[in-house]
Formats: C-alpha cells, sequence, structure tokens
C-alpha cells in the first residue's frame, strides 16, 4: 500500500502579496488586464495554467526572508528554486513550473494531475460540517457561466490513488480567483524534501484515508 504525504508552504500568506492582481486606484486588487482573457466574467474566477503560460509579472517580488515556499494573495504557492530542484528529478513528468521573471530564484509549480470535487459532491450550507468520510462538499451553487463554486475539502476523508506520484487537490473558495492547492507526494518525494532540511516547507502525514 503507497503511503503519501502533503507539501503544503509554511511561509506567511500576505493578504497584499498578489501574483495575478493588482491594486486598481481605488485601492481594491483586480486581475492584470494581461490575464483578463482568462478569466469569468461572471464569477472572476481564472484558469490558472492559462495566465501562467501568458508569463508571470516581471515586477513580481515575493518576501524576501522566506525560504522554500509561500502562498501569495491568490492561493497561488510559490516555491523556491531549491525546493522545485529536489522534488522535479523525481516528479518530471508530474510537475509544470512557471518562471518568475521579477524573483528568479523562486517559480510557480502546477501539478499535471489535479483532483476535484466530483459532480454528485453534497451541497451544503457554509457552516455544515462534512460527513465522516466525505472528502468534498459544495458550498454554493455553481457559476452560471463557468461552473466552478465555492469548495471545501477534507483531507483525512481522501482515498489517495495508489499510483500518485505527485498530484493536487484543488478547489475554489469563496471569493478565490485561483484553486488552492493540496499537494499529495509520494514518500519518496517526501523523504527528499524532509531531507533537505529546507525552512518554511511542511511534510504531514495527512492521507490517512483507505478504499473501502
Ligand atoms: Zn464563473
Amino acid at each position: 500500500m503507497a503511503r503519501h504525504f502533503e507539501l503544503s508552504p509554511m511561509g506567511e500568506r500576505p493578504d497584499d502579496l498578489c501574483l495575478l492582481s493588482e491594486e486598481e486606484p481605488d485601492g481594491r486588487p483586480a486581475l492584470r488586464p494581461q490575464y483578463r482573457p482568462f478569466q469569468c466574467r461572471k464569477c472572476g474566477r481564472v484558469d490558472e495554467v492559462a495566465c501562467f503560460r501568458q508569463g508571470l509579472p516581471d515586477d513580481f517580488r515575493g518576501p524576501v526572508a522566506l525560504d522554500a515556499s509561500y502562498t501569495v494573495g491568490e492561493w497561488v504557492h510559490v516555491w523556491s528554486r531549491r525546493l522545485a530542484d529536489v522534488v522535479l528529478p523525481l516528479a518530471a513528468d508530474h510537475l509544470d513550473v512557471f518562471e518568475l521573471p521579477g524573483d528568479p530564484k523562486y517559480v510557480v509549480p502546477w501539478p499535471r494531475r489535479m483532483f476535484e470535487p466530483p459532480p454528485d459532491t453534497r451541497v451544503c450550507t457554509p457552516i455544515e460540517p462534512g460527513a465522516p468520510g466525505e472528502p468534498f462538499q459544495f458550498r454554493s451553487r455553481p457559476c452560471r457561466k463557468c461552473g466552478r463554486r465555492w469548495s471545501t475539502f477534507v483531507s483525512e476523508s481522501f482515498v489517495v490513488p495508489d499510483d500518485v506520484v505527485l498530484a493536487a487537490v484543488g478547489i475554489y473558495f469563496a471569493d478565490g480567483v485561483a484553486r488552492s492547492l493540496t499537494w499529495i507526494v509520494n514518500e519518496e518525494i517526501a523523504q527528499r524534501v524532509s531531507a533537505a532540511e529546507l525552512n518554511n516547507v511542511k511534510v504531514a502525514n495527512a492521507f490517512s484515508a483507505r478504499a473501502p
């Protein structure tokens, strides 16, 4: 039975540190113009990979003191190149990394395999707890234009398929422009990352559910 681990950024998530958005004159963040073609005009959520392929902004720089990984305001994760260099040799077919031209020691990682709430996920009120063993809950109706919706995820109830090398679970928060990812890695990657002793990345045994 394969064992899997969660790889999560431990760096702070400064609310005002935006990657895909910028501050409008009125102080509110808005998606940068180059990414607006990839945004749903109804709910505002984006096709992340289309944005990343367009090229990440030249003027983006992360917080200086963080070593391995952190999260930006839109919930996108940023990894140091050192962390990517540990993971990539073991997961080259499973992971894309996008360059940050203004901060070349960092990259934006994105999984090639993504788990999302299945269509038959239960629709709950915003505060209703998940049922035992239930990994996903829908918390809103689907966007009438793109179908995306606010969801929640319980990692302890998620059964990771045995063949996962590296993947992620992606859900949209209520106000999320991009998906929030829960990274899943196999035991070998988890061990290499732990052995690299990087700051600001956590390797945890988050997936305890087993297939019935
Ligand atoms: Zn939409």
